[in-house]
């Protein structure tokens, strides 16, 4: 069920914050075990007794927060007060932060209840969950598939049931590609929207936190809880949230901007095929669709691969055996500690960012790397504006593939980077974007389209995926 739905047997007495707790439980006893979403479930007793006083203080007339005791579950790279917060690396491996992250205060304040801490790609890097100290989470529609990353223990738990709603964080797709891969819904908010006051970092110009959900509601519930100004995250937007879920109705009438450039080569057959379905439910339900031509698109990718392993050498900088938890032992002397406490507490593509990110940054190449990548991402900035006075949102693919098999592309760190082809520009411009299932393969993985509107059009995003999501159901149901 959908938290919505929850809501509405929450408030009717049908059923109570710990009856949900208890069923949520439940499934994550029963699932966990093949789909390995959590690396932290938090002990059984502590959240059946936060539940029941939620219940308590509803039963007895007290106002209670819109998140209603729900379960919640949070990407475990974002700060939890006293919970183990690892990035699913061996370098934070016993890490518990002395803080809540600002969207967790906000979670809580809303009375949500936090019930474990998800897997992802080490420090978010990756497309597939698999990049884990814990080790891969699996897809629940097939275990053999990838959940798709970085967040792809928080799609799972969402897919699984083995959470009611979850946030992720998205530097370029990691919340809207597990959404597709998954079969739920994701949205990466602009970037400023939601504060990211405690979420540790990776490549700080493009990270955002954002919410992964059953569906279109449930997403603007948990949007309207973590988006705001904070004044702790200087790159927060000082501006009014929209009562996003009251002004939900999905019946405007839209012009659609379909981008020629993401429907070229490369992309799966079965995907371009769901996408342009969804494109002719929205032209026959009297949408006008307005072909957009994108050409810097092409460079997306390269662009952000430099400027994001750029930041991420600059931010893990500060994990250097001292500060941190984990020290590499048996050292002689300072340097040396540094040295293999990098070596040793960073897998394999995290380091291989840093040294990316180190080689772009340096005297010499800095201009040829990594100050044309900037140029690169003024110009999709520019060419996106433009695009946006002649729709209002754009529609395309998120992934070139639907969900694709554990191991298939562990080994080929390129062939990973191309599926985000066209995930990494609503980072680079920082506009909002959402994913929302909207069809399946032949063998019953779901595929996702996205789309995307100009910075703070959130409202307009949420409503028009709210439209598609009722066509899907009821014109072309799957
Ligand atoms: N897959 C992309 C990367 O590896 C995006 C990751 C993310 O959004 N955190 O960088």
């Amino acid at each position: 069920m959908t938290a919505m739905q929850l809501k509405g047997l929450l408030s009717s007495g049908e059923a109570g914050s710990r009856d949900i707790m208890e069923s949520v439980l439940n499934e994550i006893e029963s699932k966990e075990s093949s789909v390995k979403a959590y690396i932290t479930v938090r002990e059984r007793k502590e959240l059946l007794d936060e539940a029941e006083k939620v219940d308590a203080r509803r039963k007895s007339g007290e106002e209670v927060g819109v998140l209603d005791g729900l379960p919640i579950a949070v990407k475990d790279n974002i700060c939890t007060e006293g919970v183990l917060t690892t990035c699913a690396s061996r370098m934070l491996a016993d890490f518990v932060p002395p803080y809540n992250a600002a969207v967790v205060e906000k979670i809580l304040g809303a009375d949500g209840i936090i019930i474990g801490k998800t897997n992802l790609d080490e420090f978010s890097m990756g497309s597939s969950t698999e990049n884990s100290i814990i080790g891969p989470t699996r897809n629940p529609h097939n275990y053999d598939y990838v959940p798709g990353g970085t967040s792809g223990g928080s799609a799972a738990a969402v897919a699984a049931n083995e959470c009611i709603l979850a946030i992720g964080s998205d530097t370029g797709g990691s919340i809207r590609q597990p959404a597709s891969f998954c079969g739920v819904v994701g949205i990466k908010p602009t970037y400023g929207r939601v504060s990211r006051y405690g979420l540790i970092a990776f490549a700080s110009s493009l990270d955002q936190i954002g919410v992964l959900a059953k569906d279109v509601k449930d997403t603007a519930l948990l949007m309207g809880v973590i988006a705001g100004h904070d004044a702790r995250d200087t790159t927060c937007i000082n501006t009014e949230v929209p009562d996003y879920i009251g002004k939900l109705d999905g019946k405007q009438k839209y012009r659609v901007g379909v981008p020629k450039e993401y429907f070229e080569e490369g992309l799966n057959d079965e995907v371009r095929e769901s996408i342009e379905r969804v494109i002719d439910l929205l032209k026959n339900d009297g949408h006008e669709i307005v072909q957009v031509s994108l050409p810097k698109t092409d460079y997306a990718v390269a662009a952000y691969y430099i400027i994001a392993c750029a930041e991420a050498s600059s931010n893990l900088a500060r994990y250097d055996g001292v500060r941190y938890t984990f020290r590499a032992e048996g050292v002689n002397d300072l340097n040396e500690m540094y040295f293999n406490t990098r070596a040793e507490g960073f897998g394999e593509e995290v380091k291989r960012r840093i040294i990316l990110g180190t080689y772009v940054l340096s005297s010499g190449y800095y201009d040829a790397y990594y100050l044309k990548a900037s140029k690169v991402r003024s110009m999709l900035i520019d060419e996106y504006t433009a695009a946006f006075k002649q729709c209002d949102f754009l529609i395309n693919p998120v992934a070139p593939t639907a969900a694709f098999k554990i191991g298939e592309k562990i080994n080929d760190p390129l062939e990973m980077y191309l599926s985000d082809i066209y995930s990494t520009i609503a980072n680079l411009t920082g506009m909002p974007a959402i994913s929302i299932s909207c069809g399946k393969t032949k063998e019953g993985l779901p595929i996702g389209v996205q789309i995307a509107a100009k910075p703070l059009d959130e409202k307009l995003l949420l409503s028009a995926a709210l439209g598609i999501e009722a066509l899907l159901v009821t014109k072309a149901p799957r």
